[in-house]
């Protein structure tokens, strides 16, 4: 195992900067606010440590990439900024995240009000879930896993046309998995930073997924004409595990991150670090390192305390909902799920850390 280890110097420049107006804008944070964000640079900080690195085929390995400091964020003209009139996060749903409807719609709910913790004092809004066929896009089966796959290009050209006014951003979300082009095996997600929209799939963070006897492997593609999308009408899904929403809520997160211009964190372990695979996306932290934190914050204006405090409110709520009434002779049954929240849970004593040094 390779840690990749920068000094004190490195990293208080990276989150600081040397830009004298930058410097006087963290000097004019609150300084409760300071001494969270300057563990990023303390010795033996138990809040904050370094990117570890486990095989040649983890990210930082296999593709090297410029890192990005809080000047060179703050000053990029091209990223994109949440501004009066465009301050919504949109999150569309495509086919069924869960084995029933009402599981799906809890299941959007979580990941609605992660988003709103995560990206704290931004409004998220769902949009009304449609089934594949409406997407118009095209589909396969995977040559080697069997399982369907559905074009990722061509539902990021269904979300622009869809994006609403005041959307800063929509992100897609399927339990379908995504391929970019024929040639490619798949792909965990593609966006269009500069038109704000991202197409996400949390297929293969199934438990099963990899697994021999996954369920969803089809045989034969079999289709009556262009049109016809029965296939996914009772396609599998996987179940609606707390390790599966826990993955859902780190990808999505990470993924609007990069629509705010935040680049793959180099400087500390941190939920903006690249993955190449799901062992290393598990690896990755639930939540950003100060460098990451200072650039959401100076995007979207929140303060720490408060942004923490909604995570763990998060955790702890139970569910969504007041238990709905289960209307007669309904096919599903309408029980109100609890929130899976066990693998969290390491999470939350983290965030709870975090709060202390903020309270202090
Ligand atoms: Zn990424
Ligand atoms: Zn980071």
């Amino acid at each position: 195992m390779q840690t990749v280890r920068h000094s004190e110097h490195t990293l208080k420049t990276a989150l600081i900067s040397k830009n004298p107006e930058l410097v006087k804008q963290y000097e004019q944070l609150d300084p409760r606010e300071q001494r969270l964000l300057n563990e990023a640079f303390r010795p033996g900080s138990d809040l904050f440590g370094p990117i570890t690195l486990h095989s040649p085929s983890d990210w930082i390995i296999s593709h090297p990439e410029a890192p990005q400091d809080f000047e060179e964020f703050f000053s990029d003209l091209h990223r994109k900024s949440p501004s009066s009139g465009k301050q919504t996060i949109y999150i569309q749903c495509i086919g069924l995240l869960g084995n029933t409807r009402s599981i799906s719609e809890e299941y959007l709910k979580w990941l609605k009000g992660y988003c709103e913790a995560f990206f704290y004092g931004l409004t998220v809004k769902l949009l009304e879930p449609i089934p594949v066929s409406a997407t118009r896009c095209s589909f396969r089966v995977n040559d080697s896993t069997r399982n369907l796959q559905i074009h990722a290009g061509q539902i990021l050209t269904f979300l622009k046309k869809k994006k609403p006014e005041d959307a800063f951003c929509v992100v897609g979300i399927t339990m379908i998995d995504l391929y970019p082009r024929d040639s490619w095996n798949f792909v965990f997600g593609q966006a269009s930073l500069t038109e704000g929209v991202g197409i996400f799939s949390f297929a293969r963070y199934g438990t099963d997924f990899y697994s021999s006897h996954y369920k969803g492997k089809v045989k034969k593609l079999e289709r009556k004409s262009s049109s016809d999308y029965s296939v996914f009408d009772d396609y599998y899904l996987p179940e609606a595990t707390s390790v599966l929403l826990l993955r859902s809520c780190k990808t999505l997160t990470h993924e609007i991150g990069h629509i705010f211009g935040l680049r793959h964190c180099q400087w500390l372990a941190c939920l903006m670090q690249g993955s190449n695979h799901l062992e290393e996306a598990d690896r990755r932290p639930l939540d950003l390192c100060p460098i990451c934190l200072r650039k959401l914050q100076s995007a979207v204006g929140f303060r720490l305390r408060d942004r923490y405090k909604a995570l763990v409110k998060w955790i702890d709520a139970e569910s969504t909902d007041t238990p709905r009434v289960t209307p007669k002779h309904s096919r599903e049954e309408l029980v109100t799920l609890p929130k899976p929240v066990e693998a969290f849970k390491e999470w939350k004593e983290w965030i709870t850390r975090c709060l202390a040094v903020l309270q202090k």
